[in-house]
């Protein structure tokens, strides 16, 4: 990771994510407002020494088959997601649910 440390896009996006942070913003809407995903922004607030929410591990699957997405809280069916990975639904990750 040495290589990416430094880089300047990196540099003022954390800048970026630390006044939205200290605005009270959160990840979630940092994610949007910045057009990333939200385990880059997760990535950039633990680096800022915040405590991260986390977004890597997904809500279990539920007896139905159907995930709850972290974002809009919804059950939803496993291809409404991303990828397996991916904790908020592809609508949340696009920001359409608002
Ligand atoms: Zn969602």
């Amino acid at each position: 990771m040495s290589g990416t440390v430094g880089r300047p896009v990196e540099k003022a996006l954390r800048k970026r994510i630390s006044e939205l942070l200290k605005a009270g913003k959160e990840q979630a809407e940092i994610a949007r407002i910045l057009d990333k995903a939200p385990s880059t922004i997760a990535y950039h607030v633990r680096a800022l020494g915040h405590k991260a929410k986390e977004y890597e591990s997904p809500a279990s699957i539920g007896k139905d088959g159907k995930r709850r997405c972290v974002q809009c809280g919804k059950r939803k069916s496993l291809g409404a997601f991303p990828n397996e990975r991916n904790a908020a639904c592809s609508m949340c990750v696009r920001g359409l649910t608002k």
